[in-house]
C-alpha cells in the first residue's frame, strides 16, 4: 500500500485480548476523528471470541485478522506464531507507527514486530508494575519488555510515569494521559445495552449484587479453590445476596468454582458478557470482587467498592485513594471483607465516594494527540492530572 503525498497516516493498532480491545477502542475512535490518521485495527486472534464482544459496543471490527489462536498452545508457541504473523502484516499495511496497549503476548510481539520494522511504537498504559517478575505472569515481564521497545510511553497515571523513570525511561516521550478504560466505560454505560436473557429482571431484583470475575494464571489451583469456597459460604449465609460471576472461558475457572456453588440459586455462574452488558452490570453491582486489572480501574469510576483477589497490584492508586482493597484468595478473608462492606454502611460509603484516580474520560484524545506530536504532526498535549 504505497502512501500518496498528503494522505492520512496509517496507524496499525494491534489488539489481541478483551482488555486491549476495550482500552484501545476509544483511541481508535480518536484517531479516526483526527485530521491526520487512519487507524488499521489488527486483531491477533489471541482471544478472538472475547474480542468481538468487546469491540461490538463501539461499532468496531478488525481490518486485519491474524487468527493465530490454537487451543492449548503454549505461551512459547503463541509468541512464535504471533511474531511470525505480525511481521508480514505490518509489511502489508505499511503504517507510519504501531500502537500497542497493556501487557499481553500480543502487546509484546506487536511492539517487537514494530521495532523490527523500524517503526515508532506507542505503548498505551505504559509503566504499570508490581515489582514482582512472576505476578502477574507473564504480564509483568511483557510490559517491562514492551517499555524497552516503545518510543512513546503513554502512562495512565503519574505513578506509572514515575515507575518508568525508575527504570531510566523519562523525558518528553513519557506522557501522562489517564486510562482510556474510563473513556470506554463512560461510552458503554451511556449506551445502556439490553440485558442478556441470563440477567433479565436484574433491575427489579431487590438483592444486593456481588459481581465476581477471576482469571489470573497465578490464581489457578489453590487460589481459585479459595475463591469458590468463599462464594459458596457467602451465598449460603446471605439470602439477600446475589452472586453474579461471568466466568472466563478458560475451563479451569468454572471447574474450580462450580463444585463449591452447585445447587445455590443465588449464585449465577455465567459465560463471559459482551462489554455493553458487563459495563451495565458493573454499574448495578454493590460490591466487585475481582483479580482483573481493568475492573480495578472501572469500578471506582462507577463508585462501586472493589476487593482485589491478589497479593500485589500494579494499580496502587486505587488502594491508596481508598476505593480498592487487596484481599488475596483466602476464603476466610474474602468472606470477612465482603461481609464487612455489606454490613457496615460507613465503611461502604467511605470506599464508594472516593474520586476515580484513573482518568477523566479524555485519555484517548491525549493518546492520539501525543502520537501526532511524536510523529511531528502536532503539539504535545497537556497531561492528565486527577481532580
Ligand atoms: N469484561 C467484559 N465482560 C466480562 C468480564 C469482563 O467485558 O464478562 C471487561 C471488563 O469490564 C474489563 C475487561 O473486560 O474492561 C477486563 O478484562 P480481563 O479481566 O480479562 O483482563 P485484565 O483487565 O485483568 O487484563
Amino acid at each position: 500500500m504505497p502512501r500518496q503525498p498528503g494522505t492520512r497516516q496509517r496507524i496499525a493498532v494491534v489488539v489481541g485480548t478483551r482488555p486491549e480491545a476495550i482500552k484501545l477502542a476509544p483511541v481508535i475512535a480518536a484517531l479516526s476523528e483526527s485530521s491526520w490518521a487512519t487507524p488499521v485495527l489488527v486483531s491477533t486472534g489471541q482471544h478472538r471470541d472475547l474480542l468481538v464482544g468487546a469491540l461490538e459496543v463501539f461499532g468496531l471490527s478488525p481490518d486485519v485478522d491474524l487468527d493465530v489462536y490454537r487451543p492449548g498452545a503454549s505461551l512459547d508457541a503463541l509468541t512464535a506464531r504471533l511474531l511470525s504473523a505480525l511481521g508480514p502484516a505490518l509489511t502489508e499495511i505499511d503504517p507510519t507507527a504501531v500502537v500497542v496497549q497493556g501487557d499481553t503476548t500480543s502487546t509484546l510481539t506487536g511492539a517487537l514486530a514494530g521495532f523490527h520494522a523500524g517503526l515508532p511504537v506507542a505503548h498505551v498504559e505504559a509503566g504499570l508494575r508490581t515489582g514482582d517478575r512472576t505476578q502477574p505472569f507473564p504480564e509483568e515481564i511483557n510490559r517491562r519488555l514492551t517499555s524497552q521497545l516503545a518510543s512513546l510511553h503513554l502512562a495512565p497515571t503519574a505513578g506509572a510515569a514515575a515507575a518508568l523513570a525508575r527504570e531510566g525511561i523519562a523525558g518528553p516521550q513519557v506522557l501522562v494521559t489517564g486510562n482510556t478504560v474510563i473513556d470506554a466505560l463512560r461510552a458503554a454505560v451511556a449506551r445502556k445495552a439490553p440485558w442478556p436473557a441470563a440477567l433479565a429482571g436484574l433491575d427489579d431484583d431487590p438483592r444486593r449484587v456481588l459481581l465476581v470475575t477471576a482469571h489470573r494464571r497465578e490464581s489457578w489451583g489453590r487460589g481459585l479453590d479459595g475463591i469458590g469456597e468463599a462464594l459458596g459460604r457467602l451465598a449460603r449465609q446471605r439470602e439477600d445476596l446475589l452472586v453474579v460471576f461471568p466466568a472466563h472461558p478458560n475451563p479451569r475457572i468454572r471447574e474450580a468454582v462450580e463444585p463449591h456453588v452447585a445447587g445455590l440459586g443465588n449464585v449465577w455462574l455465567l459465560d463471559p458478557l459482551p462489554y455493553g452488558p458487563f459495563a451495565r452490570l458493573l454499574d448495578r453491582a454493590d460490591v466487585v470482587l475481582t483479580d482483573s486489572g481493568g475492573i480495578q480501574e472501572e469500578a471506582p469510576g462507577l463508585a462501586t467498592p472493589v476487593l482485589v483477589m491478589r497479593a500485589v497490584t500494579e494499580r496502587p492508586e486505587a488502594v491508596e485513594a481508598g476505593c480498592a482493597r487487596l484481599v488475596g484468595t483466602n476464603a476466610d478473608r474474602i468472606v470477612a471483607e465482603v461481609g464487612g462492606l455489606l454490613d457496615d454502611a460507613g465503611a461502604y460509603a467511605a470506599m464508594a465516594r472516593v474520586a476515580n484516580p484513573f482518568g477523566d474520560g479524555r485519555a484517548a484524545q491525549r493518546c492520539a494527540e501525543a502520537l501526532a506530536w511524536h510523529l511531528g504532526l502536532g503539539a504535545r498535549p497537556e497531561e492528565f492530572a486527577p481532580v
